[in-house]
C-alpha cells in the first residue's frame, strides 16, 4: 500500500510526505530535484532522483515498491516562465503527465490524486468561483494544467481508474515546525516577497495596484495554508480509497484577503514595519480570486487547521527567518574557508 510522491522534494510535495509519513503511511518518492531539496524529506523516505515522465522509471519504482496510488506535483509553476517559454510547460507539465499516466495505467495502479490550480479558471465571470466556471486559462501555466487535466479525465475513463484533481488557489506558509517551506530562488509570491522584506533580504515590497475595485483598492486572494493543502491530499487519498468517483474540486479557504491586508499581517506578526511602495498594476494580474469551496468541504474529510491570515504569515516568516539563517551561515562558511 505505498504512494507515489512525484515532486515530493518540492514545496508542496514535501509537505505532502511529512503528512503521509506522520500518517504511518509507506511513500516513495520521485523527483529530479530541479527545484526540489533531498533535504526535505523525512529520514527513510526513499528518493528516486529521476523524471516523473520516465516510463521506465515509474514502472520500476511502482512495481518495486508495491505503488497503490501516485500523487503528482512535479512540474513548472511560474507563470511569466510559462509566458516566455510555454513549450518548457507544455513538456514539464502536459507531456510529463501523459507519461506518468501512461505508466500508472500499465502498472495497473487505479489511484491518481492530481495538483492542479486556479489558474485554470483565467479571469472569473464570478466569485467565489465554483468547479463549473468555464476553464479559459490566460497563461500556458493554466492551459498546461487544464490539458493535463483533461486528460486525466479521459485517461481514468477508458481504464477504470479514480482520481482527484484539486485546484489550488494561492499556497503559502511553511511547516508548522519549519522543517520546510518555499526555498525557491527568485520566488515571487506575495507572501515570499513580504517575508523577505521583513527579514531585511530585500529594502521594500510593490503593491502592485491600488486603484482595483475592491475595498481598499489591492488584488483579493485566497491563502490556503501548505499544511492543509497536504491534509485535503490525504482526504482525497481516503476518499478514493473508500471508493469514491472521480472529481474535480477547488482547494482553498472561501474566504479572500487583499494583498494590503497580507502585508499588515506580516507587519504585525513581525514586528517590523518593512517599506511598502505603491505602484502600478501587475499585467495579467486578477482583481479577486476565491475559491467556492461547497464541493471539498462535502465531499472529503477535511477540516482546515490554519485557515487565519496571521497564522499563514508567522509560519511564513518562521521559514524565512531559518532559511535566512542558513544562508547567512553558509556565506560565512565560504568566507572563513
Ligand atoms: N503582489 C504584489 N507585490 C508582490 C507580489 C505580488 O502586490 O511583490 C500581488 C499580485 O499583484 C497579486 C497578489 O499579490 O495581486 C498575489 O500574487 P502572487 O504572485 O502571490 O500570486 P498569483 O495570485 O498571481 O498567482
Amino acid at each position: 500500500m505505498t504512494v507515489l510522491v512525484t515532486g515530493g522534494a518540492g514545496y508542496i510535495g514535501s509537505h505532502m510526505v511529512q503528512a503521509l509519513a506522520e500518517a504511518g503511511e509507506s511513500v516513495v518518492v520521485i523527483d529530479n530535484l530541479s527545484t526540489g531539496f533531498s533535504q526535505f524529506l523525512p529520514q527513510g523516505v526513499p528518493l528516486f532522483i529521476g523524471d516523473a515522465g520516465d516510463e521506465n522509471l515509474v514502472e520500476g519504482v511502482i512495481s518495486a515498491h508495491g505503488v497503490e496510488s501516485v500523487i503528482h506535483f512535479a512540474g513548472s509553476v511560474v507563470v511569466p516562465e510559462s509566458m516566455r517559454d510555454p513549450l518548457a510547460y507544455y513538456r514539464n507539465n502536459t507531456m510529463t503527465t501523459r507519461s506518468l499516466l501512461n505508466a500508472t495505467v500499465k502498472s495497473g495502479v487505479s489511484r491518481f490524486i492530481f495538483s492542479s490550480t486556479a489558474a485554470v479558471y483565467g479571469n472569473p465571470d464570478q466569485v467565489p468561483v465554483p468547479e463549473s466556471a468555464p476553464t479559459r486559462p490566460l497563461s500556458p501555466y493554466g492551459s498546461s494544467k487544464l490539458m493535463a487535466e483533461i486528460m486525466l479525465h479521459d485517461t481514468a475513463s477508458a481504464h477504470g481508474m479514480n482520481y482527484v484533481a484539486l485546484r489550488y488557489f494561492n499556497v503559502a506558509g511553511a511547516d508548522p515546525q519549519a522543517r520546510m517551506g518555499l526555498a525557491t530562488v527568485g520566488a515571487t509570491h506575495l507572501l515570499k516577497i513580504a517575508v523577505e522584506a521583513a527579514t531585511g533580504q530585500r529594502a521594500k515590497i510593490d503593491v502592485f495596484g491600488t486603484d482595483y475595485s475592491t475595498p481598499d483598492g489591492s488584488c483579493i486572494r485566497d491563502f490556503i495554508h501548505v499544511s492543509d493543502l497536504a491534509q485535503a491530499h490525504r482526504a482525497a487519498l481516503s476518499y478514493l480509497r473508500t471508493g469514491g468517483a472521480s472529481m474535480t474540486l477547488n482547494c482553498g479557504y472561501g474566504r479572500g484577503y487583499s494583498v494590503l491586508e497580507t502585508i499588515e499581517a506580516v507587519r504585525n506578526v513581525s514586528g517590523r514595519n518593512f517599506a511598502v511602495q505603491y505602484g502600478p498594476r501587475r499585467p495579467g494580474d486578477i482583481m479577486t480570486m476565491i475559491a467556492d469551496t461547497s464541493l471539498i468541504r462535502a465531499t472529503l474529510d477535511w477540516t482546515p487547521q490554519y485557515d487565519d491570515l496571521e497564522t499563514v504569515a508567522r509560519h511564513a516568516l518562521a521559514w524565512e527567518e531559518k532559511l535566512s539563517r542558513e544562508q547567512q551561515g553558509e556565506h560565512q562558511h565560504a568566507a572563513s574557508a
